[in-house]
């Protein structure tokens, strides 16, 4: 193997997402049925003859330091495997930052997968998973991604069997919404309609996008949307565009929707890249495959 590593960092949408209460360590007990989709950020990675982490991107606002997700898993992995060695690694991003795609946490995932192969340390899913935790509640999901079920504070990852491939139009408004402004404003009583997680899961194991799209649900659109009202507009817009079924992602903003078919989700991808930047026509992919995880060299 060459010192040079590739690996790309796929976002996630959240097809289910439901508060279930708050917890003693201050987060929220969360449930929810997430999706990869082929979105996604590009890193390379080369090894370095001295110690030392060094990032490049080419969005000039993101930080370079300890404060990128980057950053944090490289150090992490290096310190707990006490690897005497640096890396430079080379970000493109393509997912919208601070959109609810946790395009952050995927690029930390990446980080972790690609190190465990570039520094030969052999570890299993389970140890990076451990690793990952501690740097965002959405890594562990990232490392395989696919479609799982998520629970805790959204770091306990149940895998399910990957769905089809259905299209899927995202849609970013102009603005940023911080997760934890999002949870701190959370109130129960706002929810007008919670997501059925059981319901959900039926649907994926029946695999029909037209039953998926029903089932989605995201209580989180209580507070956004609130703090926000053209993120609800872009979701009514969506779906007078002929999406079958839209949902808002995470805390937000970017809004989602489901297709059955390419015709119909390049029709509201048309119609919406009419009045705003950032739209991207996409799939949901399945997971990636243990082995391919925990790279062995030998
Ligand atoms: P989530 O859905 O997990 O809440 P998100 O998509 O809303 O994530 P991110 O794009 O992961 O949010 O970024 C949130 C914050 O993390 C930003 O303020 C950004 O400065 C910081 N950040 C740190 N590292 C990265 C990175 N590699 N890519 C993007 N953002 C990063």
């Amino acid at each position: 193997l060459g010192d040079v590593w590739e690996e790309y960092a796929r976002a996630k949408i959240n097809l289910t997402l439901d508060v279930l209460g708050l917890r003693e360590d201050g987060y929220h007990e969360v449930e929810m049925i997430m999706q990869t989709v082929d979105l996604c950020d590009r890193l390379k990675f080369r090894s370095r003859s001295d110690e030392q982490i060094t990032i490049q991107t080419n969005l000039p606002y993101l930080p370079v330091d300890e404060r990128n997700l980057v950053y944090r898993a490289a150090a992490l992995l290096r310190d707990h495997c006490g690897v005497k060695q640096g890396v430079h690694i080379d970000i493109v991003k393509h997912i919208p930052v601070a959109a609810g795609l946790a395009g952050g946490s995927s690029d930390a995932a990446a980080t972790l997968r690609a190190l465990n192969g570039l520094w030969q340390l052999g570890l299993s899913v389970t140890e990076l998973t451990l690793l990952g935790a501690s740097i965002g509640s959405d890594v562990p999901f990232c490392l395989r991604g696919g479609t799982a079920l998520a629970t805790g504070r959204g770091e306990r990852i149940q895998p399910l069997p990957d769905a089809l491939s259905i299209w899927v139009v995202l849609a970013k408004p102009p603005l940023s919404v911080s997760t934890a402004d999002v949870y701190r404003n959370y109130r129960n009583e706002l929810v007008q309609r919670r997501p059925d997680t059981g319901r959900m899961l039926h649907a994926l194991q029946l695999n029909k996008t037209k039953m998926i799209g029903r089932e989605l649900g995201n209580v989180l659109e209580s507070v956004t949307f609130a703090m926000h009202p053209e993120v609800a507009r872009l979701k009514r817009r969506m779906l007078r565009f002929g999406a079958s079924a839209a949902l808002m992602s995470g805390s937000g903003p970017t809004v989602f929707a489901l297709a059955d078919r390419e015709h119909r989700a390049r029709r509201v991808y048309n119609s919406l890249r009419g009045y705003m930047q950032s739209v991207y026509l996409c799939r949901f992919v399945g997971r990636i495959d243990e082995a391919t995880v925990c790279l062995r060299t030998e």
